[in-house]
């Protein structure tokens, strides 16, 4: 993963990373150009997110392919990075107020957060993604403010 100063056009470099061991993770990045700094602060849900696409923060696993897709969805908020295809979504469908609300989720998280809760009914066997279901995943996940 890596982090682009959207002022500058500037890949961010890595400064630091703490794994305190319970599964959270902060990372900081600072501009080369102009010195802002970004930090990320993960929870273990979210870490064990990252991992599964196979980033690793701060290192350089990294093949090309996946690299431009984050890259892309960090710089240009595209909202659907992280949906590959149908693999990704299988039979869950969305209803018309889950979509409305998955639509006041900014841009450049959508994907991700979609992909949460998506993989969230899957697990469970839900055929359609529902307010109710979002409210039940964000309570059991913690994932207050998606
Ligand atoms: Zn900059």
């Amino acid at each position: 993963m890596k982090f682009l100063c959207v002022d500058c056009d500037r890949q961010m470099t890595f400064e630091e990373r703490r794994l305190p061991g319970d599964g959270t993770l902060a990372a900081a990045f600072r501009c080369p150009q102009c010195g802002r700094v970004v930090a990320m602060l993960t929870n273990p849900m979210e870490t064990q997110l990252v991992a599964s696409l196979g980033v690793q923060i701060g290192g350089r696993t990294i093949p090309a392919q996946p690299l431009e897709m984050v890259r892309g969805m960090v710089a240009g908020g595209k909202e659907d990075a992280f949906d590959d295809g149908k693999r990704e979504t299988g039979n869950v469908t969305w209803s018309a107020d889950a979509q409305e609300r998955l639509a006041r989720v900014p841009g450049f998280v959508r994907g991700m957060v979609k992909k949460i809760y998506t993989d969230y009914a899957k697990e469970r066997g839900i055929a359609e993604v529902t307010t109710a279901v979002m409210d039940a995943a964000r309570a059991e996940l913690g994932l207050e403010g998606m």
